[in-house]
């Protein structure tokens, strides 16, 4: 299990860009193809961008069309947590950091092989690291 890290609000608001704050932890939704990595092909690790927990690897992410980034697996099933959100008159699979529990964006059940799931991820919520 991943031991929780929980912040006051205001360490949230100081520690994140205004953009990082609002889709973490008000659940925003930055606007597609505008993100840092909807695009981003280069071998590498995702990290939270509010805790640095490692969520998904370049090897699981593939290009869904959607202008957000999207995997197909985290790196663990026990780094991201999920919820049922009713939020917009819809029922959702919400994505959360198991560690820090920022938002990170949804899952659904249209992604490739092997899972068929489709985590589409805001870039605000995720830090990448190239291979070295
Ligand atoms: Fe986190």
């Amino acid at each position: 299990m991943v031991e929780k890290i929980s912040k006051p609000d205001a360490e949230w608001r100081r520690q994140l860009t205004p953009e990082q704050y609002h889709v973490v932890r008000e659940k925003g939704t930055e606007r597609p193809f505008t993100g840092a990595y909807w695009n981003t092909k280069t071998p590498g690790v995702y990290r939270c961008a509010a805790c640095g927990l490692e969520l998904f690897s370049s090897g699981t992410k593939f290009d869904s069309g959607t202008g957000w980034p999207s995997f197909f697996a985290p790196v663990d099933d026990e780094h991201v947590a999920t919820e049922t959100d009713r939020s917009l008159g819809m029922v959702r699979v919400e994505a959360l950091c198991a560690r820090c529990n920022a938002h990170l964006g949804h899952v659904f059940d249209d992604g490739p092989a092997p899972t068929g799931l489709r985590y589409c991820m805001n870039s605000a919520s995720l830090e990448f690291k190239e291979k070295p």
